[in-house]
């Protein structure tokens, strides 16, 4: 083991084996470990190199269908990519349940994204709104410049807003360009025209321009979700008023509210790293949304219809693209996106606010009745046997096992496994 330093000068312009050679010193790895992230992925690694700076591997996560689910009367397999147990089959069986009502039914409010440009060092804030807001033509010709493309498909510059912002550094100027990106997520899209457009604000207003950056609070790329699951495909009225009164905790509650929007984004999220889109920038979006009152609250709402049925609805920032980003450099997204089969990035945020109402109410309907512990046992119980060592045939025994005595724990697996290598 070399000394251990951190201090790797010119690591990114070494090829694949000299890079794992050099972690390999380092960090003192064994030979198995080199060879299993030198053969950690699928994709050649010139496009995992192409994709991230300094790439020594790849990190396989699962991809399922989540089947059942029906949208906007199609039928629809979710491709969803997660390490986390229950996440695929819970959206299958909740699917499942609102089949006969006709699955999910789904709207967005639009494809448009903010950018932000801060501008400071005004003595007249309000005089600077002014003199913004008189140039929306020029902003307008300056944002469109900056992308033909999109402006050939019909996006581009669409509106203008200008903030004051009392900050502890003084009063800022802060200007929202308002761009439809289409199919594309956008930030690029948005980032640059934002750099473009700064230094007319600032020869405009005498300010200095700051930042430059879109906002994840995409709150004007609302996806929306309902469904109705009848009391009798649910377990009756019971289950209804319990899945209506769980949901209450959670909009009253932030500690509650976080676990239940955790949940929403376990669906959300899986089919967000499964078609290549930024994971992280949809989180933020939902979080951010879902405190826009001033309080942390639910995003998905559940009330009894006048049938005594339980009807869901959600809504949240979808920023998902067809284009840009990894979306057409990783041939899994490709192919997710083929299995989606959707034509626009509308469709496919539409469809994600479908998988996270399906997601929450898996998880609702179980907390609600018999916990979650149950559903999570089976699976939970296999990657414990797989840590203590068990293979083959022994995963499953292990697991059944770890189940039935409703502990699952690694020191039991530990137990179990020995007994049964005992008998061996
Ligand atoms: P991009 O710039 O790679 O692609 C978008 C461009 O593709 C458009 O500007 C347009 O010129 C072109 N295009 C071709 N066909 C199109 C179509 N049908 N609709 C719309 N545009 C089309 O990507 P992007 O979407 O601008 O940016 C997404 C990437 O930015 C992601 O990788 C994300 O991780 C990253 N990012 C995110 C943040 C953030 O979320 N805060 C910040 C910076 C970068």
């Amino acid at each position: 083991m070399r000394n251990r330093t951190s201090r790797l000068s010119g690591f990114y312009k070494l090829d694949h084996d000299e890079r794992l050679a050099e972690v390999q010193a380092v960090a003192g790895l064994d030979d198995a470990t080199v060879e299993a992230l030198r053969n950690s992925s699928a994709l050649p690694f010139e496009l995992l190199d192409r994709l991230v700076e300094n790439a020594i591997g790849g990190f396989t996560v699962p991809v399922g269908i989540a089947t059942n689910m029906i949208v906007d009367g199609r039928d629809v397999l979710i491709p969803m990519a997660t390490e986390e147990s229950s996440v695929i089959a819970a959206v299958g069986n909740t699917a499942r349940q609102c089949r006969d009502t006709g699955g999910f039914t789904t709207s967005i409010s639009g494809t448009e994204m903010i950018a932000q440009i801060q501008m400071v060092k005004l003595t007249d804030p309000w005089a600077a709104r002014a003199k913004i807001l008189e140039k929306k033509a020029e902003i307008a010709e300056i944002c469109d410049g900056c992308d033909p493309i999109l402006v050939k498909l019909g996006g581009g510059f669409r509106d203008l807003e200008v903030r004051i912002i009392d900050g502890q550094t003084g009063p800022m100027v802060v200007v929202h360009i308002i761009v439809d990106t289409k199919d594309a997520m956008g930030a690029n899209a948005v980032n640059t025209m934002a750099e473009t457009l700064a230094p007319s604000l600032a020869g405009w207003t005498g300010g200095q321009h700051h930042l430059r950056i879109l906002s994840n609070l995409a709150d004007r790329r609302v996806a929306r979700a309902r469904a109705v699951w009848r009391a009798a495909d649910i377990g009756g009225a019971d289950v209804v008023e319990g899945i209506v009164m769980a949901a209450d905790f959670a909009d009253c509650d932030p500690y509650r509210a976080a676990t239940h929007n955790k949940g929403i984004m376990n669906g959300v999220s899986a089919l967000t790293l499964a078609t290549g889109n930024d994971t992280r920038a949809i989180e933020a979006g939902a979080h951010a949304f879902a405190a826009r009152t001033g309080r942390y609250r639910s995003l998905s709402r559940y009330e009894i219809t006048a049938e005594g049925d339980l009807t869901g609805s959600i809504e949240l920032p979808m920023a998902l693209g067809l284009v840009g980003g990894a979306t057409k450099v990783h041939p899994t997204a490709q192919a997710c996106l083929k299995i989606l089969g959707v034509k626009s990035a509308a469709e496919l945020s539409r469809i994600a606010a479908a998988v996270g109402l399906a997601q929450n109410f898996g998880a609702l309907k179980a907390l609600a009745t018999v916990g979650i512990q149950q559903g999570h046992m089976t699976l939970h119980a296999q990657n414990v046997a797989i840590a203590v060592g068990a293979a083959g045939d022994e995963i499953a025994e292990v697991a059944r096992r770890l189940a039935e005595t409703h502990t699952v724990r690694q020191d039991v697996a530990e137990q179990i496994l020995a007994e049964i290598r005992a008998r061996k």
